[in-house]
C-alpha cells in the first residue's frame, strides 16, 4: 500500500515508528508535511500537491496534526478523504477531539463519566460557577492549555477566584472541574486501535505535583485495566468517531472518569511503558481497514 503520513517533522518519535513499521510490512511510506501542501478545490478531481508534485494513488493517510495546526491540518486530510483515501482518523472526528467543551458533551450524553466540569466565558458570578463544581479544591484549566500547561489546581476557595478572575481578565476561555484527589496524581492512559485497548500505561507525577503529565517530569508504567476502564476508553474512542485514539483515564472513588481524548496520541510513552509494538499495530489495522472512499463522513459535519 502507499501510505502517507501527515507530520510536520519526520524525527519525531511517533513519525518515525510508523515509517519504520510500515515499511517493515512492505509499505510504501513517505512523510508529507501538511503545511507545505497545497490543494485545488474543484468540483470532479480534487487533488494535493506537495511542492508542486500532486500526491496521487495513495491507499491511506495517517494524520498527525498538532493542536497548533489543527486548521490546515485537517483542511489538507479532508482533501484527501474527497479524493477517496482512507484516512487513519478522520477529519471531522480530529476536529470533534480537539474541542474540549465539544467532546465532553459529546461523551456525556453517552454517559461516559467525566470529572464534574463547568465552563462559562464571561459570568460575573464566579461564586455560583465554583459553587456548581462543588467548592474548593478545585481544578481550572486554560481550554488553549495542552500538556498540562495552564492546568491549576486552587486548594481554597479564595484563591480558585483569583485564578479565575485571572482568567477572565485575559479573555481567555477556561473550564472549572471537581479536583479528584483519590487519584493521587496519576492518570491512566489507554491507547485505541479500532474497538480495543491495545496498550495501557500508568502516568505518575513527580513529588508534590498533581499534573502526571511526561513533559512535567511525571514517569510512565505498565498498568493491568479493569474491564470498566477498557470499556470506558473504548466507548469514549466511538463517540468521537476516533479509529485511533489515546483516552485520558482518572481512577476516582466513583469509577473511571475521561479527562480526554486524544485523536494524535504519542508513541514514545506508551511504546517504552508497555514494550509493545504500537506502531505496527496502526498499521495492521490500516491493512484490514483501508478501502477506497470509505470515509464516513467525507469531510461533512
Ligand atoms: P492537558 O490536556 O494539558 O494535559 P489535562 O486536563 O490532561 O491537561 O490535565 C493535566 C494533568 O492534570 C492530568 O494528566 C491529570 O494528572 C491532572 N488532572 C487534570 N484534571 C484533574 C482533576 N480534575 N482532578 C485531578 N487531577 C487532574
Amino acid at each position: 500500500m502507499k501510505i502517507i503520513i501527515l507530520s510536520r517533522n519526520p524525527k519525531l518519535y511517533s513519525t518515525r515508528r510508523l515509517v519504520e513499521a510500515g515499511k517493515e510490512r512492505g509499505h510504501e511510506v513517505r512523510v508529507v508535511d501538511p503545511i507545505k501542501c497545497y490543494m485545488n478545490i474543484t468540483s470532479h478531481h480534487p487533488v494535493v500537491y506537495y511542492k508542486t508534485e500532486p500526491l496521487e494513488g495513495v491507499d491511506a493517510v495517517i494524520p498527525r496534526i498538532g493542536a497548533s495546526i489543527t486548521f490546515y491540518g485537517t483542511a489538507v486530510l479532508r482533501q484527501f478523504e474527497m479524493m477517496g483515501v482512507f484516512p487513519l482518523n478522520e477529519s471531522v472526528a480530529i476536529g470533534r477531539s480537539r474541542d474540549k467543551l465539544r467532546s465532553m458533551q459529546l461523551l456525556s450524553r453517552k454517559g461516559i463519566g467525566l470529572p464534574v466540569t463547568g465552563f462559562a466565558h464571561s459570568v460575573d458570578d464566579t461564586d455560583q460557577l465554583v459553587a456548581l463544581v462543588g467548592g474548593a479544591p478545585l481544578v481550572i484549566k486554560l481550554l488553549e492549555g495542552t500538556q498540562g500547561r495552564g492546568v491549576v489546581l486552587a486548594e481554597t476557595k479564595q484563591a480558585a477566584e483569583s485564578v479565575i478572575d485571572a482568567f477572565r481578565g485575559l479573555d481567555a476561555n477556561f473550564l472549572v472541574q471537581e479536583f479528584i484527589k483519590e487519584a493521587g496524581g496519576a492518570d491512566v492512559r489507554a491507547f485505541v486501535v479500532g474497538d480495543r485497548v491495545v496498550a495501557a500505561m500508568k502516568r505518575q507525577a513527580k513529588e508534590g505535583e498533581f499534573r502526571s503529565n511526561l513533559h512535567r517530569g511525571g514517569t510512565a508504567s505498565l498498568v493491568r485495566l479493569t474491564p470498566e476502564e477498557r470499556s470506558t476508553a473504548q466507548r469514549a474512542a466511538k463517540i468521537m468517531g476516533l479509529n485511533v485514539a489515546g483516552v485520558d483515564i482518572l481512577r476516582s472513588r466513583h469509577g473511571p472518569l475521561v479527562l480526554e481524548v486524544n485523536s494524535s496520541p504519542g508513541l514514545e510513552g506508551i511504546e517504552n511503558a508497555t514494550n509493545k509494538d504500537v506502531a505496527s499495530m496502526v498499521i495492521e489495522f490500516i491493512e484490514k481497514n483501508a478501502k477506497p472512499n470509505h470515509t464516513r463522513t467525507r469531510g461533512k459535519g
